[in-house]
């Protein structure tokens, strides 16, 4: 299985997101691996910017703008948008959503260039959330949705703290430069 993130950025960002989009890539590799160790499937993984342009108020960015990319795509593929805007209506506790073969979160600008800590915290660990809600589906498992919330609840409002990663995607305690939510629960 193809797994596709997709960078979605402001046309008017193009060119100035050049580090976050190699933090990207460096995270696909990294979920690569996530997803073997967590879900046991094995997924290539494939990279992209993706260029919007200026919407007026009345066509505002939405999941189904995503989602008609994704059919044009390929319905095949797993399609992950890291957007500039977040999804209008979502289920979900964290800014993101989910359907089958297709994920988007809300991908936060760092005010700091190289911020890579803000990255893990923000951004990707969101990804994980909607990776999970969609691999547990896959692998049907039951009550996948309570699954994730619950952990999710956990992190925001518990002190469960994110697993950290490193660069070469082991586990840390210092300087994490990838986090996750804590898939222990998933079985
Ligand atoms: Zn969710």
């Amino acid at each position: 299985m193809l797994l596709h993130f997709i960078f979605v950025i402001d046309k008017d960002d193009l060119g100035k997101r050049t580090w976050e989009f190699e933090y990207v890539k460096e995270m696909g590799r990294f979920y690569k691996k996530w997803i073997k160790d967590t879900f046991s499937r094995d997924v290539e993984v494939q990279c992209d910017e993706m260029v919007t342009p200026k919407q007026s108020l009345l066509q505002r960015l939405d999941i189904s703008t995503l989602t008609q990319d994704h059919r044009a795509r390929g319905e095949d593929i797993f399609h992950f948008y890291l957007c500039h805007f977040r999804p209008m209506w979502t289920d979900c506790t964290c800014e993101g959503y989910y359907a089958e073969n297709f994920g988007m979160t809300l991908w936060v600008k760092p005010k700091d260039k190289d911020d890579i800590l803000f990255l893990a915290q923000k951004n990707c660990t969101t990804v994980s959330h909607e990776l999970s809600h969609e691999f547990l589906r896959q692998n049907k498992v039951k009550k996948h949705v309570e699954l994730v919330h619950d952990v999710w609840l956990k992190h925001t409002f518990s002190d469960l703290p994110f697993v950290q990663y490193d660069k070469n995607s082991e586990r840390t305690d210092t300087a994490p430069y990838f986090m996750t939510l804590d898939a222990s629960s998933f079985g």
